[in-house]
Parts: C-alpha cells; structure tokens; sequence
C-alpha cells in the first residue's frame, strides 16, 4: 500500500471536521496521528488540556437529564438508528479504522458488526435490564419494596487502540441506554475512528452535546477525566488500569478494569485437530495477537502434540500479510514502535533461553515499517518473559502436557485471567474442564467468537485482568445507581406506643420467628 491510498482515506477536509469536534476551550498544540501501514501522517486532533475535560464534562452533564427525561423505549429505538448507520456507513469506518489501526479489512469488519450487535442487544434487552423491580421484602403484606435504576449522570471512557470502534462505541451504548451522558478520551493513535463513530451516533439522534470526546495524552487528559465524571470504564494495560483504579477510589467512584490477559487454549486427545488448529490460529494471530482474548499459550496434549504441531505451523504459514484496504490479507501490521519492541524483545529473550522458533521470528519491512510474521514457538522455558507476560502480538508458543490436570495447571499458572479455550470431542468434559480454569470467559471448541458475540453473558476478567463486565445485565447496570423504595402498608415498623420497648421487641421477635417458620414451609417471600 502506498502513502497516498493512506491518505485517501481521511481528505483533510474530513479529517479538519472531526478534529473540530473534539471539545476545547481554546488553541491547542496539535498531536499527529500516523498510519502504521506506511507510518503516513493522516491527520490532526488537539493535544487537549485538563480545562478541556472540565468543559467536557460541564456540557455532557449539561445535556444528561433531558436525555434521561427521554422515555425509554425512545432511548432505546435511537440506539437501534445506531445500529443503522453503523452498517450504512460501514465501508468507510473499515477504512479509517484499518488505516489508524494498521489491522486487517476482517479485524476491522468484525468491530463494526460488534456495534451493530451490541445496539441491536441493548435496544432489545436493555430496557428489561433497567426496569425497576419488586424485591422480597423483610415484611412480606406490610412493606412493599421496589429497586429503581437511575443514570449515574457522566459516564468517563478511556480507550485502547486494538479495537477503536468496538471498544468506544459498544461500552458507550449501554451507558446511554441507561440514560448517561459520556466523555471518551481515544487512544492517541485512533482518535479519528472514535471521531467518525460518535459524529454517526449524532446521525443516529443522540443530542448534540451529550457524547464529547476530548484527545490527547493519557496522563494528562485521562486523569483530570478521572476525577470528574461519576463512572468510569477503562480498558488497557493491566499496568494503566492500577492508577486509573486508584485514582477512581481517591474520587470514590465505581469503575470497571478490562485489562490483560495472557490466554491459555487447552487441546484434549480427542478433539478434531482440524477445528482446534483452524480456530486456534485465528484465535492467536487475529489483529496481529493485539487482542486482549487472543491466545499466546497453547498446551496439547503429548498424544496429539506432534500432529498438532506440525498442521499448526502450516496453518500459520499459510497466513498472508499485508496492507490493504480489501479482506485480500489475513495479517495486519502492529499499531506502534512500542509494540514491535516488545515482540522484539520478548522473542529475542525466548531465543536467548533456548526456545526454538517454529516458524516466523522477524520483522517485515518489506510488507510495512511495523509488520512482524506470525511466529510459533516451542520448548519456552517458564521463566522467559513470553511465558509469563502480555506479548499482545502475534507470538504463541505451543507446549506438550501429560493431561488435562497438568493442562490445567499450566494455563492457571498466571496472575492474568481473561479467557480461555478447550478443545475435545466431548462437549460436556469441555464444560467441566471450563470450570476450573481461572478465567472470567472460557470457549469450548471456539476461540472466542462464540463467546464474544454472546452480548447477553457478562464478559470480563479475573485477578490482574481487571474488574467488572461488559456485556448482558452487568454491562448496563453498572452504568447507574440503585434507588430502594419501601413502602410501609399498615403502621410504621416502630415501636407502637403505649408499649414498652421490651414488649415492642419481644413482638418482633415472635414475627420474625413466625416469618422463618413461614420461609420453611413455603417459598413465601
Ligand atoms: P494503555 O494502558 O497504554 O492505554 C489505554 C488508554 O489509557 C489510552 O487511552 C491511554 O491514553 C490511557 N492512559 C494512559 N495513561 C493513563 C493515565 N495515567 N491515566 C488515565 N488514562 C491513561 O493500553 P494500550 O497499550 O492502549 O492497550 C493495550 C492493552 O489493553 C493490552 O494490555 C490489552 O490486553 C488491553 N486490552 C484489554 C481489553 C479487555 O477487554 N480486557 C480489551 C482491549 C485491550
């Protein structure tokens, strides 16, 4: 691909129109986003200032009760207009994707569908999520007790740069939904995939000012975001996600983590090797392994190991990489120098340590300034860096074990847990083994696709991988606060005057003993 079919893709006029959109409240040094295709420069948005977020955040709160006040149904109905115009413009959102993100045309493919399905689900769902609700009162006939949902006000975001679309967007709608205004701050290498995205929202009919969008350096604008809005969702790097977290507790505001991972795939004696090679490649060089449910550990066990293997290795030479704007390549670049350094650095150690390289190891300049091939590697020992932390990057090592147990134990060894995958021609012994592998999602003959796209179950991590869920009903109530009514129907639970206290409690013990008995012999709430 050449610098000018880059630039193509974001006219500065087009590019000059979303920048303008980022809110500001006054001149700003310009920050450069580049493709990391061609390292082409695509354009310019604001280095914004901490006064920016404040403005940021006054005119989206400025915005959200009217939002709130909005019926439901017609909150919800604007989310499926979002999903609309995600598909009707879905060609060039591939396009400013890819060329920010570097990622394949079937990368970027998939975070527009995610959209379309996260909208879709939320208009359909959401609503019911939200409703408010009876509860089982402590005095079954005398309180009457219902939990409201209300918006939490100002919703904060910030947000990688692996999945621009998918990740501002889709943890957007249901913060909407739910009534909330929001403030996205984009990774600054993606700020114009997020730019495009939010300008369709406002197609869609969500008002004018109640998503702003505010750019710029992580420390800087994220952090003043932080401490002004009254929720916040980061997703990033476990490292980022401590101080977003310990700064969201100084502001005592909730706030969910979706952090690293480094993913185990466990493949049984019996499972169909053609299925678990096929979906284990996908799953581990998908968006060039910078997904946070990719695969970097694989353990088969030693009965099929050398067969797996080997169609492994072929699977993954067979991939192509390249940079187009078609689904021609299956491989796209890494997003950044920092990236490529640390696949770099992860194989070198690797090396250094004896592991052998299956297959790949090496940049490809000859494909684009950040590529690097898909690589496998074998006997990594477990001290070396690629064993323990993130690579995010297409690099997975493939190691023999005895036995599901020793499987088991191996892809447990981590302080990360996102996801994970087995494989096995026995769907119930895959379930049961599901079970024990610390991770917040397991597939089972799946990669993670299936899982994924099962808007309804809540997704998320464990331990360093962060805090919270995305997706079904944890991934909208989150987005606001309970409110208990009690209504009392005959006196108020005081103790009745003339009555002595003594005698008030022993009558309340008598009904709450009366109440227990009644609990046993029925299901009497
Ligand atoms: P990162 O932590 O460097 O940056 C993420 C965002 O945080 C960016 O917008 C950045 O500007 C901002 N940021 C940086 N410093 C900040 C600070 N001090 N205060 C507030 N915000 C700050 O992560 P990255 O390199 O952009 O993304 C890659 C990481 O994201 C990987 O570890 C990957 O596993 C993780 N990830 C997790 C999920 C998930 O769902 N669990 C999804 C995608 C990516």
């Amino acid at each position: 691909m050449n610098a000018s079919t880059v630039s193509a893709v974001l006219p500065a006029r087009t590019g000059e129109r979303l920048a303008g959109a980022v809110t500001r409240v006054g001149d700003r040094e310009s920050m450069t986003v580049r493709s990391p295709f061609t390292d082409t420069a695509l354009g310019t948005v604001p280095a914004c200032r901490p006064a920016d977020v404040t403005a940021a955040v006054e005119r989206a709160r400025a915005a959200q009760s009217a939002w709130a006040d909005r019926p439901l149904d017609e909150r919800a109905s604007v989310l499926e207009s979002v999903a609309d115009e995600m598909l009707s413009n879905r060609e060039e959102l591939l396009d400013i994707v890819q060329a920010e993100a570097g990622k394949s045309r079937l990368d970027a493919h998939v975070e527009a569908l995610d959209v379309v399905l996260t909208a879709d689900y939320y208009a359909r769902e959401g609503p019911d999520h939200l409703r408010s609700t009876r509860r089982g009162s402590g005095f079954p006939l005398v309180t009457k007790t219902v939990e409201h949902r209300d918006p939490v006000g100002v919703v904060g975001l910030i947000e990688p740069w692996n999945y621009p679309l998918t990740l501002a967007i889709s943890d957007m709608l249901p913060a909407l939904l739910a009534g909330n205004a929001a403030v996205l701050k984009p990774a600054e290498a993606t700020p114009f995939t997020a730019l495009r995205a939010v300008e369709l929202l406002t197609e869609a009919g969500v008002p004018e000012d109640l998503v702003q969008v505010v750019t710029g350096d992580g420390e800087t604008v994220g952090e003043p975001l932080v401490a002004s809005v009254d929720y916040l969702t980061f997703t990033g790097s476990t490292e980022t996600g401590r101080t977003v977290a310990s700064l969201a507790g100084e502001h005592l505001i909730d706030a969910s983590m979706e952090l690293g991972g480094k993913n185990a795939a466990v493949v049984l004696p019996d499972a169909d090797l053609s299925k678990a090679v096929r979906g284990l490649v996908h799953g581990s060089f998908a968006n060039a392994g910078q997904l946070c449910i990719s695969f970097e550990r694989i353990f088969v066990h030693e009965g099929v190991y050398d067969e797996f293997l080997d169609r492994f290795v072929a699977a993954t030479e067979s991939l192509e990489l390249g940079a187009a704007l078609d689904f021609g390549p299956d491989v796209g670049s890494l997003v950044a120098d920092h990236q490529l350094e640390t696949v770099e650095a992860h194989v070198a150690d690797a090396r250094e340590r004896g592991t052998t390289v299956e297959t790949g190891g090496q940049r490809r300049e000859d494909v684009g300034p950040l590529f690097y091939e898909p690589t496998v590697l074998t006997d990594l020992p477990e001290d070396a860096t690629a064993a323990s932390e993130e690579t995010f990057g297409p690099v997975v090592s493939v190691t023999p074990v005895a036995d599901a147990d020793e499987a088991v134990a191996r892809a447990n060894a981590t302080d990360y847990g996102l996801h994970g995958s087995v494989w096995t021609a026995d769907a119930d012994r895959g379930e049961s083994l599901a079970r024990r592998i610390d991770a917040g999602s397991v597939s089972v003959n799946d990669a993670y696709l299936g899982m994924w796209a099962s808007t309804d179950a809540p997704m998320g991590g464990v331990g360093d991988s962060g805090i919270g869920r995305r997706h079904g009903r944890e991934g909208i109530r989150k987005y606001t606060e309970s409110q208990t009514v009690a209504t009392q129907r005959l006196h108020p639970l005081v103790p009745a005057n003339p009555l002595p206290n003594r005698v008030a409690a022993r009558g309340a013990s008598l009904s709450v003993r009366a109440l227990r008995r009644l609990r046993e012999l029925s299901s009497f709430r």
